[in-house]
């Protein structure tokens, strides 16, 4: 079987090992010659209209799937007139716009922040007369990473705001002041099969993901369960997605969720019976879905900008690397470290040593 992957990042890289036991191939179509996943696949190189390549991509994959989300949802379409594509375009539709996101949130009861559409400066300056400050404001589409948005602190910065977003369609949300963020992934399979891993509590800055923890027995485990699967079941949905969710005095808000294996997730390669990267296809490919049970305490730490040495990070007790064969480029995830262990206090000790060693390269 060959799995055809949009996009040739860390995700598909991950993948892409995740799929060789399995005796899977994969073709990859990337528009940089040096991404992560090139090396290890078959790679159309070229950007993600481009018919031809499509079309090539098309003919070589069993099931084409997909490792970010700002894929042109024709694209998409495009695709599945001539070949199995999981998730379905209805999802990458939904999660590339972020009004849409927060609208289909709320037809199925799942809480958000308080949103508003924002098309020029006039709509920003009305809909802050009724939003408090803090509030943020986002560009509906192409934003990740933080990237696209701006936290609005007062009136008179609402100008310069509204230029810094160059026009391009937005949302105003308010700020939540949560107590922790928290994700959950899951995966489903074709014939409908669910399963839920155990919620991640992640911490970012800047707007990028520098750590997440899975969590044993969370108190909102249930909660988020039951908001995922309104959105697995309202979409018809087959594959690893992973809701993002702020906790807010014991209330969940969603704040959106990506149709993807999700980098909350990356504890999973070695902290989870089965990764997220294997349960994605085993999803896609309609085979039983593996155990996501937890091996005792495990987390994942981003190197974002730079790497350590790899002699620095394994000279941790317990930790594992991951290298995406990536070019440095500051702000940009370059590689992440994930720690399984029996015990807590070794756990946390790997954990603090890696932040640490995290915060000497990380250039953002
Ligand atoms: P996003 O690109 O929407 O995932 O936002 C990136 C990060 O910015 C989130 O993980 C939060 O840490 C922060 N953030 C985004 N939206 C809000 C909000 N409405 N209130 C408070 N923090 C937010």
């Amino acid at each position: 079987m060959k799995i055809g992957i949009l996009g040739g990042g860390q995700l598909a890289r991950m993948l892409a090992v995740a799929g060789y036991p399995l005796g899977l191939e994969f073709v990859v179509l990337e528009p940089s010659a040096d991404a992560g996943a090139v090396p290890l696949t078959e790679h159309l190189h070229g950007v993600y209209d481009n018919r031809t390549l499509l079309a090539a991509l098309a003919d070589k994959a069993d099931v084409v799937t997909y490792e970010f989300e700002n894929v042109p949802a024709q694209v998409a379409e495009l695709l599945s007139s001539r070949t199995q594509v999981y998730p379905a375009a209805n999802a990458l539709a939904v999660a590339q716009d972020r009004l849409m996101e927060k609208k289909f949130f709320h037809k199925l009861a799942i809480p958000t922040a308080p949103f508003a559409a924002v098309n020029n400066l006039d709509d920003l300056q009305q809909v802050m007369t009724t939003f408090a400050y803090p509030a943020i404001l986002k560009s509906r589409k192409m934003g990740y990473d933080g990237k696209g948005q701006v936290v609005l602190t007062s009136p008179d910065q609402l100008t310069a705001a509204w230029e810094s977003m160059q026009d391009a369609a937005s949302i105003v949300e308010g700020f939540v002041p949560f107590q922790r963020e928290i994700s959950i992934i899951a995966a489903r399979r074709v014939q409908g099969e669910i399963a839920f891993y155990p919620v991640s509590e992640n911490q970012h800055r800047g707007g990028i993901l520098r750590v997440s923890r899975c969590c044993h027995a969370d108190p909102l485990q249930t909660k988020a369960q039951d908001y995922v699967t309104r959105l697995l079941e309202a979409l018809n949905y087959v594959g690893v997605i992973a809701l993002e969710l702020f906790e807010v005095d014991g209330q969940l808000l969603a704040n959106e969720f990506a149709p993807r294996v999700h980098n909350s997730g990356h504890w999973t390669i070695e902290g989870a019976e089965t990764s997220q990267f294997e349960n994605h296809l085993r999803a896609i490919l309609d085979l039983p879905l593996g155990s996501t049970k937890p091996r005792g305490y495990a987390g994942m730490v981003n190197f974002i900008g730079g790497v350590p040495q790899s002699e620095q990070v394994l000279a941790i007790e317990n930790a594992h690397l991951h290298l995406y064969a990536k070019q440095l480029r500051s702000g940009r995830k370059v590689a992440h470290a994930t720690v399984r262990c029996d015990e807590k206090i070794a756990f946390e000790n790997a954990m603090h040593l890696l932040e640490n060693l995290a915060n000497q390269t990380d250039d953002s």
